[in-house]
């Protein structure tokens, strides 16, 4: 049995910018890298642009705030979050009636999709929302009330149950077993651990570690032993050790020490700074690499931790 996660929005704090000047400097960069080849057909051309060119040149890590899918079998895929790539989620055809969603807190880089979820305006849809913020339906109600939308939340078509969790108290979403557990934010946000099949997963977004190398005995006991962690990565070190060092957010090297003193199998990086181009995230990633590797030289880690390190971006699907 497997899971597949999709990565509908991967961005942090507030959607980002893609215009035409960044379209323009990777098209620039292709052809430079392109000069004095000659290709004989599309295929080569597609090879070349699939092998050659780095990922900020070729793609782009994308736009949208934090939402991501989990699916197994035949059920409805498991929401978390729901930022604006939530809306994109809402673009494939649907095939079942009921949805759970898992939100990680109330900011609002994590609920402004909702009121764009194309499923809330049909009428056989039911969406089921799991929050550790007793104040979530509150939320849910006020981004979707006058002035600051135009469809009111009780006049949306499908129904909208919002249940309240307390942190370690397994709960069942959608055929998915659930645990939730407090993190280090503004205001609070909560990581969940998604276990089906004998797989976890645990989404750990807007979670603050003070010291990236040292704090890692603050890990999370839901972190262990997971078969993929996705986590907070949109610091830069230093501003997670010294600019930032309250804003509750991570970065890559904390992330890689958290997951290896956590036995985790997979590291997914997200909640990516809005601000950072495709190609300084392409630099943040090429960083998080070499660190690992190098710890891996060192014989920090056994062999089956940290088997994958990814950057995740808008559009990326895993298979676990
Ligand atoms: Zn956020
Ligand atoms: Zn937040």
């Amino acid at each position: 049995m497997s899971l597949s996660i999709r990565f509908w929005g991967t961005r942090g704090s507030l959607p980002s910018t893609l215009d035409h000047s960044h379209v323009q400097r990777k098209v620039a960069q292709a052809l430079k890298m392109a000069n004095g080849r000659n290709f004989k057909n599309d295929e080569e051309i597609l090879s070349f642009i699939k092998e050659q060119l780095p990922f900020s040149v070729r793609g782009t890590y994308g736009t949208n705030t934090p939402c991501v899918s989990i699916s197994k079998n035949e059920n409805a895929p498991l929401l978390l979050d729901g930022g604006s790539g939530l809306r994109d989620a809402g673009l494939i055809k649907r095939d079942f009636k009921e949805q759970h969603m898992l939100l990680s807190h109330l900011h609002w880089d994590h609920i402004q999709g909702i009121p764009f979820y194309r499923y809330l305006y049909e009428s056989d849809f039911h969406l089921i929302v799991h929050s550790c913020h007793p104040e979530a339906e509150m939320a849910l109600r006020e981004q979707m009330s006058a002035p600051f939308f135009p469809v009111n939340f009780d006049n949306v078509k499908a129904k909208v149950s919002i249940e309240i969790h307390k942190e370690q108290e397994p709960f069942d979403a959608g055929g998915f077993s659930v645990v939730a557990a407090k993190q280090v934010h503004p205001g609070d946000s909560y990581c969940h651990k998604i276990m089906a099949d004998g797989l976890s997963v645990v989404y750990s977004t807007d979670a603050g570690c003070l010291d990236p190398k040292q704090n890692v005995s603050e890990c999370p006991d839901v972190f262990i032993g997971a078969d993929v962690l996705i986590y907070d990565a949109m610091l830069s070190e230093e501003e997670a050790l010294n600019t930032k060092v309250d804003w509750g957010h991570s970065c890559s090297i904390a992330a890689i020490e958290l997951a290896a003193s956590a036995n985790v199998k997979n590291l997914v990086l997200i909640h990516h700074d809005s601000i950072c181009t495709d190609k300084e995230l392409d630099e943040r990633y090429a960083d998080a690499l070499i660190y690992a590797e190098n710890a891996r030289k060192l014989g920090a880690w056994d062999k089956n931790v940290l088997q994958s390190i990814v950057m995740s971006y808008d559009g990326l699907e895993l298979k676990v």
